[in-house]
């Protein structure tokens, strides 16, 4: 039977729009269905505007500094409207680049929330439409827990189109959202305090990352609450009113959850088609990202592989390729490096230390902390911490992590050593660029402990 297309994709996200362009260019014929702005989480309310946001705050910051190399500035003032407003401009621009290049590749853009009905049909509203290959990629939404007064509480969603800035605001969660909007609300001037109910946020990173990034953010004024959770938030005149579980208390304007995501896999059908869901909703896939019902595929965040909108790409070009290009391709999910963009920023790629000593037994350890040149003349005292993991039997660098002013743009390099599996001793023959912070990673010579 002729079906109306060859490939029909749920959710014009990262993942969603670079399958449906790179099928519709080998010549499917191709249909996207978004019930939203075109581009999903990452341009609309995440890693986008996120980084304009980060960008915005640390003005206040090179303000100060700038003083240690002679200039005065003047009187100066945030204007958070003006900020949103440019910020908005910027979104639908992109919004507008992304519906271009979906009727550039030929694309149907069908507005509205699509649901499966069976393997190879989906319904958008009254519409029904078949499909040789139907493919979800609606991403993840903010998970808030129900406590007491959670609808007083926003997540990131609702942080990107506040009407005002906050002049207290609290964050709940410690992983790579809450950390980086308490250093954006901080740097913008808001009283800010960060709450988490673990004894060190950011689980999972190298534990050298994490406590760096937990003595350098109080450094700002960032007050950090370990070990405590909100039990119950109640609106009064003066503000919200947290109850916290150590017993103690705090009055803010705005509290932001970043408790984590959760695919949004609810009420698209998925149950109905026979799809198999895991433990937090996430569509269970194979290594090419298909499901078990052999017409229905899924990416990105609605897996909850690695989720990272780089990873969402890579998995639609491994998708296209095993679907429509006759070349079974499997993403590669090992040694992608990542950044959080607190203040100061992280970058990382491959094994933190525990799981390095988890797998190789031994390990050499290599650690560099320094204050960067630029500091010498601001006073300010921003500590940078570098690190290389090194398994001694073959010499291979199985990790390496920073922090510190431009961690992001330097770990994208060390990422493709890494990846390309370099040794230690080819980190060593690399001339360093003098004078840098980036070098260090070619000169640590010392190792921290032996293997
Ligand atoms: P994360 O999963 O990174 O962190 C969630 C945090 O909330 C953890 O600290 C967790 O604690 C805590 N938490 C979870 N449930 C509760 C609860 N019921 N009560 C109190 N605390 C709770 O989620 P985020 O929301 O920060 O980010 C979502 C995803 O978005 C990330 O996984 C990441 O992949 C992606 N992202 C990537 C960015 C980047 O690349 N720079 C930036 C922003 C997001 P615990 O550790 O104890 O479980």
């Amino acid at each position: 039977m002729e079906h109306d297309f060859d490939l029909f994709v749920l959710g014009a996200g990262s993942g969603g729009v670079r399958a449906s362009r790179m099928a519709a260019g080998r010549g499917a014929r191709v249909a996207v269905a978004e019930d939203d702005r075109l581009g999903g989480t990452c341009v609309n309310v995440g890693c986008i505007p996120k980084k304009l946001f980060v960008l915005a705050s640390h003005f206040s910051e090179d303000f100060e500094d700038a003083a240690g190399y002679g200039w005065s500035v003047g009187p100066r003032s945030f204007d958070w409207p003006t900020l949103i407003a440019n910020k908005d401009k910027e979104i639908t621009r992109l919004n507008g680049i992304y519906q271009r290049m979906l009727d550039g590749a030929g694309v149907t853009h069908i507005s509205g929330r699509a649901t499966i009905a069976d393997a190879h049909t989906v319904e958008v509203g009254e519409q029904r439409y078949t499909a040789e290959h139907i493919l979800v990629a609606v991403g993840s939404w903010p998970h808030m827990p129900s406590i007491p007064g959670i609808e007083h509480a926003i997540s990131s969603n609702e942080a990107f189109y506040l009407e005002q800035l906050p002049k207290r605001a609290a964050i709940v969660g410690g992983g790579y959202i809450g950390v980086e909007f308490a250093g954006i609300f901080n740097g913008l001037g808001v009283e800010t305090t960060q709450i988490y109910r673990g004894p060190l946020f950011l689980r999972g990173f190298d534990d050298d990352l994490r406590k760096t990034l937990a003595e350098e953010m109080p450094k700002k004024g960032i007050h950090l609450r370990f070990e405590t959770d909100v039990a119950e938030i109640r609106r009064e005149d003066d503000g919200l009113h947290l109850t916290l579980s150590d017993g103690s208390s705090l009055v803010v304007d705005q509290i932001l959850y970043a408790t984590g995501r959760v695919p949004k896999t609810k009420d698209i059908g998925l149950e109905k088609a026979g799809v198999k869901l895991g433990k937090i909703g996430e569509i269970l896939v194979d290594p090419y990202s298909r499901s078990n019902v052999p017409s229905i595929w899924a990416l990105g965040d609605v897996t909850d592989r690695l989720n990272l909108t780089p990873m969402a790409i890579a998995e639609a070009m491994a998708f296209v390729r095993t679907v429509f290009g006759d070349d079974p391709t499997r993403p590669d999910h090992a040694d992608v490096a990542t950044a959080v963009f607190s203040q100061p920023p992280i970058g990382t790629v491959g094994l933190t230390e525990a799981e390095a000593r988890e797998r190789f037994g031994n390990i050499d350890v290599y650690r560099s902390t320094f204050r960067p040149l630029k500091h010498t003349l601001t006073g300010r005292d921003e500590q940078t911490m570098m690190k290389l993991l090194v398994d001694p039997k073959t010499d291979r660098v199985v990790g390496a992590h920073m922090i510190g002013a431009d961690a992001a743009e330097i770990l994208q390099g060390v990422g493709i050593a890494v990846k390309l599996g370099a040794t230690k001793a080819q980190f060593d023959e690399t001339i360093g660029i003098h004078p840098t912070s980036a070098e260090e990673f070619v000169t640590m010579r010392e190792k921290v402990q032996e293997g």
